[in-house]
């Protein structure tokens, strides 16, 4: 079975095509996001998800997030005495998602669909290619996350040709392009997009304003406060997705107490401290529609709405002033570029009703030769459909020359050498005059991201190949090995299973928030959880973290109301429980 998934920064999903069509699989707690979030313990015990997600104020030194921006790169990430790169940590969370699709369809999954973004360049395709392999699965193909999101929406409607704005508004970036849907066709027209404005910029300024309100200075808060009011501050602009306003108390870690904070925000509060973000917002959208010239509004059949921070009334009010009834809203909008990737993995099986669709993709760079004077020589360029191969010209620019020199490089300056250098291929050729010796340059690009290169002349006795995608991306003993080092960690969490760890981590956090009467409730039913979890007495356990768990969220609910005001609410709730447990 080939699943589709949706390897986000912020969070990761997976879907597959069953008898039903797409088919959203859930993970172990039964939600379709799983967070793009790792965590790790001094005994190499592993956390992916939601748990881990919870481990990012307790133990901030081990928990690792947004790892996407680093794919491709150096970048690493340490952990107690091992480092781990986005590709490693990439394919923890694609390993999670694997055994949860693996549960959940009853067969092995070992091929995938993968979607990236459309500005994803070589390197970081191939970084994701190999998180894959490292994972255990084949990645059967990548796809752009805006042609998985048109996918999905033309395979259902599907009239003949349309055009669409994909508007995908993440947790840390923003992407917009322009998809043709022409026949059976996906193809890429233009991208735009900001790789530093998303859902994270409303917690930002969200969590200014609760420290405005409250008369402090973020700056000046130690690490674990900073989180919780982060914390806090998406938990106020997701219940301002659901109302109008939000006016609550709550409480974050302070040496030897508790300090209470009170925030109240509306809808119009929040879009006038996000002008900024809007502005950005704006900017992205014009450089789009300036680039493809010739487009107007009327043009575009639909404006396709995906990612978490769409969900967000203020942009969608936003963008309902831009393009009006145009606006596509499915109601989970997050979910939109998994069940593209889904569609894609229905149409590779050549599944009963996937559409037969093709998705093109675009080289998302130039690709070329330095010529002399260091210029560069484009080949393939920039935004050419893939797969696609193309043949240029070159000859000798000195008398007697017995070598000639391709350097390949990749990027869009003029100056060959401010490009990336891929790769140099050495020719020796007959002395002759100048011009005389000529030599064709033959690129090939395919829909896979691999990238040929041959040349070919009368000049030399046999045509040259060689193959560039080996040379971005890793050997294979080396995926072999970083395989192996994945699968020596533990994620066996002994006697406690994923629930128990949610419990106790949810507890953990909690715990920092209280005021010392609750501190000791909450670590006396933990003592008690981890003591018959020890014991391998797992229905006591389950007992005792139903109880706490009750007891956390009566905690959560009434917070902000226990201060010599409401005291008497506590004693109410130990009148049921005395504690014992
Ligand atoms: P990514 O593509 O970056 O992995 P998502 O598309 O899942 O991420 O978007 C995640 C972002 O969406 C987060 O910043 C989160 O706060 C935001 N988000 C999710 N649900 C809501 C909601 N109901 N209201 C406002 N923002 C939301
Ligand atoms: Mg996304």
């Amino acid at each position: 079975m080939i699943v589709g998934i949706d390897l986000g920064t912020t969070n990761s999903l997976v879907s597959a095509w069953t008898n039903e069509g797409i088919t959203m699989i859930p993970n172990e707690l039964g939600e379709y996001l799983t967070p793009s979030v790792v965590s790790f313990d001094a005994d190499g015990t592993t956390y992916v998800g939601a748990v881990a997600k919870e481990r990012l104020v307790t133990h901030a030194m081990s928990t690792f997030q947004e790892f996407k921006r680093d794919m491709g790169s150096k970048t690493e990430y340490k952990a107690f005495d091992k480092t781990y790169t986005a590709t490693d940590l990439s394919a923890l969370v694609l390993r999670q998602l694997k055994k949860d699709a693996e549960k959940f369809l009853g067969e092995p999954v070992n091929e995938v669909i993968i979607s990236v973004p459309a500005y994803f360049t070589d390197e970081q395709r191939a970084a994701t290619r190999n998180a894959g392999l490292i994972a255990g699965l084949h990645v059967n193909r990548l796809v752009n996350e805006p042609s998985a999101a048109a996918l999905y929406y033309h395979s259902r409607h599907m009239e003949d040709a349309e055009q669409y704005l994909v508007f995908d508004f993440g947790g840390g970036t923003l992407d917009v392009t322009l998809v043709d849907a022409f026949e059976n066709i996906i193809e890429i027209q233009g991208i735009s997009g900001d790789n530093h404005l998303g859902g994270a910029d409303f917690n930002h300024v969200i969590a200014l304003e609760i420290c405005k309100q409250n008369n402090m200075d973020l700056q000046s808060l130690t690490d674990m406060q900073r989180a919780q009011v982060y914390r806090h501050a998406e938990e106020v602009k997701m219940k301002l997705s659901g109302a109008n306003e939000v006016s609550e108390d709550f409480f974050i870690h302070q040496e030897g107490g508790q300090l209470r904070m009170h925030v109240s925000m509306d809808t119009q509060r929040l879009i006038d401290i996000s002008s900024e973000i809007f502005s950005r917002l704006t900017i992205v959208l014009k450089r789009l529609l300036n680039q493809a010239g010739s487009v107007s509004k009327d043009d575009i059949a639909g404006v396709i709405m995906v990612g978490g921070s769409s969900k967000m009334p203020a942009v969608r009010t936003y963008l309902y002033t831009l393009f009006g009834d145009k606006l596509l809203y499915d109601e989970n909008p997050d979910e939109i570029v998994c069940r593209g990737a889904g569609c894609a993995a229905g149409i590779q099986q050549r599944s009963d009703g996937a559409k037969d669709l093709i998705l093109t993709d675009i080289c998302p760079f130039t690709l070329g030769v330095k010529i002399q004077g260091d210029i560069m020589s484009p080949i393939i360029h920039r935004n050419e459909v893939l797969p696609c191969s193309r043949t240029e010209t070159y000859s000798t620019v000195r008398d007697r020359q017995t070598e000639l020199r391709f350097a390949i490089y990749q990027g869009e300056f003029h100056q060959a050498s401010k490009n990336k250098l891929l790769h140099t291929i050495n020719l020796k050729i007959p002395p002759k005059p100048a011009g005389e010796v000529f030599v064709h340059v033959t690129f090939a690009y395919d829909i896979n991201g691999i990238f040929a290169i041959e040349l070919n002349s009368p000049y030399i006795e046999n045509a040259v190949r060689e193959e560039i995608m080996n040379t971005i991306g890793l050997s294979e003993e080396e995926i072999a090995r970083r395989k192996a080092r994945l699968e020596a960690l533990r994620y066996e969490h002994g006697h406690y299973n994923l629930r128990m760890e949610m419990v106790i981590n949810h507890a953990e956090r909690l715990y920092a928030e209280c005021n010392r009467e609750q501190q000791e409730y909450l670590a006396r039913y933990l003592d008690t959880l981890r003591h018959y979890l020890a014991l391998g007495d797992t229905a006591s356990a389950k007992g005792v973290a139903d109880k706490l768990n009750a007891l956390m969220e009566f905690i959560e609910k009434n917070m902000f109301r226990f201060d010599d005001r409401d005291a008497n609410l506590w004693e109410q709730y130990l009148e049921h429980d005395n504690g014992e447990v």
